[in-house]
């Protein structure tokens, strides 16, 4: 487990060390992140991952991670397992794992609570009517037909929803609260809705199903949460959490948890208070489940963790640490100020990570094939390079050296543009860990197309040699040709190519904005040492940018890494 260290107070975190001090629930603190299984998680929801599961470590608290799993038309097995190994790769282990789904008989029994005490009824309004009798913002609704039931023939009613006897959208359990509620959410909100089909944890147990709002006080509550975190939509939404658990009083009324007891979950019962905070929005992506889904289903990228996509599964893949997503959350820190944070301070915390964590390697992805002629033939010498220039702990390795080199292709220029300080015909340029050499010839193709440079290496300037420290301005990478290994590489950029994919007011969508360039692939020339590369392994190609070897498709005898991040941003003001 591995907190970042807390860089800045925000109000949630002083109004959790407020509860604490103060000693409200009982000085216990209990989160809890409740995802709907209905997608991959993107960076939005590791902003609510690290902030809930950030103030339980803090503060001597658990979190649990609770499927939101009310709605069962649209969860999938797979996307709760993407969504458990997601948690965990971002560093945080849970307290419990639970299921809203856990919790329907003590929301059904919530239920006749509320009937028993005339706060709720059995409406049969179709879903037109509901809208209609609802009213609008600024004119009050119409109290329902059907809210004068008496409590028996609601209680009657509301069992025979249960037992299956009525279809889909013929009747509602509502809660009688105020039609003429200036809050939309406080005109007798539907609490439990028909639907006939199956739920993937309850199989046909139920044909009723809770409504949001209600489902999640009282899925807080019998968890013994004490804070629950959410975005800021729910803001108007909390009057609502208030009164189902002000009329509910769950703590004082253990027959409607005795349904957990009896399976063995035996959980503190709280009062727990609603906080809400801003989303996290990044510009040049999209974050909305619905829009990431398209993009998988109509094949724009390829797959859930395409690494251009802003899943974390995407991220994961394209060599994004888990560390640098929590520095930068925590960095950004939590306010009820709504605000596009740029993708290019992400790309910043994972630059700081990886320049502290990556192993050095010399690597060509545009090669140009260098000769150095007066080496013998089948020259060869073992140099030794050292791992990391800042950290001595990571050691050195040996990287062969021969005549013929590759060197990257825009190293060299015929006809030099004003301020090119590497080579260029006659000049000279140092070969990193090597020593100063000089471009004498270029070797082309019948087509005049350059396939080569025939160069001298200055013997005086070898490693150790006085000579060495010739002040020269430019340096080169390269790798040795006979020896290098042959690789796939993947060059990733952004997915969109406007700042807000999401601003439809011009009448395109986010599918329009697709960046054609998003991902180009090259085969580039490593040095052999990255033969023994693990996928999931991160290096810095020297001048290149961070790598990472490709956790799905890269293995021995079939080289692919993926560009994370350049070494600068390239798309920083003035380039
Ligand atoms: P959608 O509305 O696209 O279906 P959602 O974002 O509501 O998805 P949930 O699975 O309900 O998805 O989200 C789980 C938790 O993550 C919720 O508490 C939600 O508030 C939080 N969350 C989702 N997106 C963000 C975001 N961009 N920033 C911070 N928290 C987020
Ligand atoms: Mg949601």
């Amino acid at each position: 487990m591995t907190p970042e260290t807390p860089v800045a107070n925000h109000f949630i975190r002083t109004l959790i060390r407020e509860d604490r001090a103060a000693g409200r629930h009982g000085g216990r603190v209990a989160t809890r992140f409740p995802p709907e299984p209905n997608g991959y998680l993107h960076l939005g929801h590791a902003k609510s991952i690290c902030l809930n599961f950030g103030m339980a470590l803090e503060n001597a608290g658990t979190c649990n991670l609770r499927f939101d799993d009310t709605n069962p038309a649209k969860e999938d097995l797979e996307y709760v397992e993407a969504i458990k190994a997601d948690v965990h790769w971002l560093g945080f282990k849970w307290h419990a794992l639970l299921h809203a789904s856990d919790y329907f008989e003590v929301f059904y029994l919530c239920g006749e609570k509320l009937i028993r005490k005339g706060l709720a009824y059995v409406c049969d309004l179709s879903a037109d009517e509901v809208r209609e009798y609802r009213g609008t913002l600024t004119s009050p609704g119409r109290n329902s037909p059907f809210r004068e039931r008496s409590v028996e023939e609601n209680l009657d009613l509301f069992r025979r929803m249960r037992a299956g006897e009525f279809a889909d959208g013929t009747h509602t359990l509502r809660a009688k609260i105020d039609m003429a509620s200036p809050n939309m959410n406080l005109r007798d909100p539907a609490l439990y809705r028909i639907r006939n089909i199956e739920h993937q944890n309850t199989g046909d147990a139920w044909c009723i199903y809770p409504m949001y709002d209600y489902a999640h006080c009282i899925s807080d509550a019998v968890e013994g949460i004490t804070h629950s975190l959410c975005t800021l939509e729910f803001e108007d939404h909390r009057p609502l959490y208030d009164w189902c658990l002000d009329q509910l009083e769950l703590t004082e009324d253990p027959s409607l948890t005795a349904p957990l007891r009896a399976k063995g979950l035996d959980m503190p019962v709280s009062r727990p208070r609603q906080t809400e905070f801003a989303r996290g929005n990044l510009d040049y992506t999209v974050m909305s489940k619905r829009k990431l889904i398209s993009l998988v289903q109509d094949g724009l990228v390829d797959g859930w963790d395409d690494p251009r996509m802003p899943t974390l599964s995407g991220v994961r893949r394209r060599g994004f640490p888990a560390a640098a997503i929590r520095a930068f959350w925590e960095r950004m820190g939590i306010s009820k100020q709504v605000a596009t944070i740029e993708f290019s301070v992400l790309e910043a915390c994972v630059r700081e990570q990886l320049d502290a964590s990556a192993p050095r390697r010399l690597a060509v992805l545009d090669p140009l094939k260098l000769t150095l002629t007066n080496l013998p033939e089948g020259h060869e010498e073992h140099l030794d390079f050292a791992n990391h220039p800042k950290d001595e702990s990571f050691g050195t390795r040996v990287v062969p050296f021969s005549r013929d080199l590759w060197i990257e292709r825009e190293d060299f220029m015929e006809v030099p543009a004003k301020g090119f300080h590497r080579l260029v015909p006659g000049g000279e340029v140092r070969l990193r860990g090597v020593g100063i050499i000089r471009c004498e010839d270029t070797v082309k193709d019948a087509d005049g197309h350059l396939t080569g440079l025939l160069c001298t290496l200055d013997p005086t300037t070898r490693a150790g040699l006085p000579g060495a420290d010739r002040k020269i301005k430019g340096t080169i990478h390269w790798v040795s040709a006979q020896h290098a290994l042959f690789a796939q590489v993947r060059l990733y950029d952004r997915l969109f190519n406007v700042a807000n994919p999401d601003d439809d007011s011009d009448g395109k969508t986010y599918r329009d904005h697709l960046n054609p360039e998003s991902k180009r692939v090259v085969h580039a020339w490593l040095e052999a040492s990255l033969a023994t590369a693990q996928g999931g392994e991160h290096f810095q190609f020297e001048r290149l940018g961070f790598f990472v070897a490709d956790s799905v498709d890269h293995c021995a005898g079939h080289a692919v890494f993926n560009r994370t991040v350049t070494l600068r941003d390239s798309y920083a003001k003035g380039k």
